[in-house]
């Protein structure tokens, strides 16, 4: 049985993290321009509403004639335009760690051909595979040697920081 190898916190990473605790985010999405066209005129007001140039309602009122307000507007077409900012709210499943940080390179050696190289070139996969006793199951590795393509080539332990104050724990 091979050791695990440890995968080491670069102290000098260490930040706070500008979201800590937050669960929520606004993600920004686009623009959506609404344009809206009135016509005012003859006893009636018509209303239509268009988003992104494609018309997504209308309505027509009777109004009385003698309406001070409809009096008032000059008859016609009268067009306003707004443009929307579109966010997606996003939410988290837990509350966003107090502290970001990164892992130090190091190498790390394939169990299966030998070949020395950096953990971060350790490459990633899922398939069906079968266990000891024949049975299928959902095989995930986050090992595999990017030498020869084995499987689980090599363990790894990975350092934790204390998340209340930013301390690495000591192992
Ligand atoms: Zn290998």
């Amino acid at each position: 049985m091979n050791t695990p190898y440890l995968i080491r916190i670069d102290p000098a990473s260490i930040k706070k993290n500008p979201h800590a605790g937050q669960t929520v985010f606004q993600q920004y999405i686009g623009t959506e321009t609404e344009e809206v066209k009135v016509f005012y005129g003859n006893g009636w007001w018509h209303r239509e509403v268009y988003h992104e140039g494609v018309k997504v309602s209308f309505s027509s009122v009777k109004v009385k004639p003698d309406q001070q307000v409809m009096e008032a507007l000059p008859v016609g077409w009268h067009s306003s335009q707004s443009t929307k900012q579109l966010y997606n709210t996003i939410h988290t499943r837990r509350p966003l760690a107090n502290y970001l940080f990164e892992y130090l390179d190091s190498q790390v050696k394939c169990r299966d051909c030998g070949a020395e190289f950096s953990w971060k070139k350790l490459e990633k996969d899922s398939r069906d595979d079968y266990d000891d006793r024949n049975e299928s199951y959902w095989h995930t590795s986050n090992e595999i040697c990017p030498e020869c393509g084995e499987w689980d080539c090599c363990q790894l332990e990975t350092e934790e920081l204390d998340q209340a104050t930013g301390l690495v724990e000591q192992i």
